[in-house]
């Protein structure tokens, strides 16, 4: 059919399983496994479905405002969107357009070589060493752009604030975006670089540390003029973007700090406890600040293990790909579903792991 030949064809990004049956344990998206702050709930059960026969407010002004108390810096710094995904999109269109090829880690956030790919954006990936840490210096090669997520997902290494501004320092023609969708869970955020660094944008969601994957809120941080120029971008394309509980209810969570600090040093205290569980299993994997785990085992088949643990019921993440095949990621779920999950791993290390083998 002589139409397909002008059709936009894209490889769209393969999401995590989302299957939704009462008792199964579900490790595989990185969600969080806690529910969102109490004044959430509150303000959900309160909300005047009236107003939502209007539009919602064009600046998202609410949370915007509510994020910058947060941050501490001016609302004209703030941009947010339908999850950071959305955010993320809108700033490869907008910031990425010098023809020049991108450059991300090879082993990193597989939606990025999807946006470029729908947005025509040549790009390059540079491999992560064999310790799983971005290399500095390969980000000194000619390029349109860079964007890299730190934690780095699905490896959940951190990389130390230095070196992420050595990468910001030595690309000052083009915008490097940090993507920090798991910073909450121990890193240093890259927001104490913006006032060096106008060519810096600093990308987070409420996904994850929010609890609020299901209300799709994201945001950036960068210079007025990188924002002022993503506002353009957004408005040429679709302007109500943030439906009204989004906007009040994400705002809500911003405001709940205490309720919000307990989950995420809940999170880190699980995802420690399970570190030393898993190691005793046999476990191996990069020093986690993330709220998953992404664990090798000694003797026995990563895909053997995700397969073993779907028929249990047991759900994490697994990828046939070049480098990480012999990985799963593991979200860090309550203090229940790790043991749930420990347990599991425990009958099945000692019935297919190394010394049976050998016996
Ligand atoms: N960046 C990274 C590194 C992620 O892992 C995710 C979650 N899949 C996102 C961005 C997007 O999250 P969301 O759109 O839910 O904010």
């Amino acid at each position: 059919m002589k139409w397909e030949e002008n059709v936009r064809k894209v490889v769209p990004y393969v999401a995590g399983e989302q299957p939704n049956r009462p008792n199964m344990i579900k490790l595989n998206t990185n969600e969080c496994p806690y529910p969102p702050a109490p004044a959430v709930g509150r303000l959900a059960r309160e909300l005047d479905y009236d107003a939502c026969r209007l539009y919602p407010d064009l600046g998202s002004r609410t949370l915007v405002e509510a994020l910058a108390a947060y941050y501490h810096v001016e609302p004209a710094r703030i941009f947010v969107g339908v999850g950071s995904d959305d955010v993320l999109s809108m700033a490869f269109m907008t910031f990425f357009n010098s023809g020049r090829q991108i450059l991300f880690p090879d082993v990193t956030y597989s939606f990025y070589d999807v946006w470029a790919g729908l947005h025509k954006i040549p790009y390059h990936t540079c491999p992560l060493g064999e310790d799983w840490h971005i290399c500095p210096a390969d980000y000194r090669q000619p390029n349109g752009g860079i964007v890299f997520p730190n934690p780095n997902a699905p490896t959940g290494l951190l990389e130390s604030l230095d070196t992420v501004e050595e990468i910001v320092a030595a690309n000052r023609d083009v915008v490097v975006i940090v993507d920090e969708a798991y910073i909450d869970f121990g890193g240093d955020s890259a927001l104490a670089l913006l006032e060096k660094y106008d060519n810096l944008l600093v990308v987070g969601t409420f996904s994850k540390s929010r609890a609020m994957a299901g209300m799709r809120i994201g945001f950036c941080i960068g210079g007025e003029k990188l924002i002022g120029y993503l506002n353009d971008v957004k408005f040429a394309f679709n302007s109500y973007t943030m439906n009204l509980p989004a906007q009040l209810l994400g705002a809500a969570a911003v405001r709940e700090d205490g309720y919000f600090k307990e989950t995420v040093g809940k999170i880190i205290s699980t995802r420690e406890r399970t570190k030393g569980k898993l190691q005793e299993l046999g476990f191996s994997f990069p020093d986690s600040r993330a709220n998953f785990i992404f664990a090798t085992h000694e003797s026995i088949p990563a895909k053997q293990i995700y397969q073993a643990l779907k028929e249990a019921d047991i759900y994490v993440r697994y990828w046939d790909k070049p480098r990480i095949s012999e990985y799963l990621r593991i979200t860090i779920g309550t203090e229940e579903q790790m043991d749930q999950l420990l347990l599991f791993l425990e009958a099945y290390v000692a019935h297919h792991g190394k010394d049976t083998l050998e016996k």
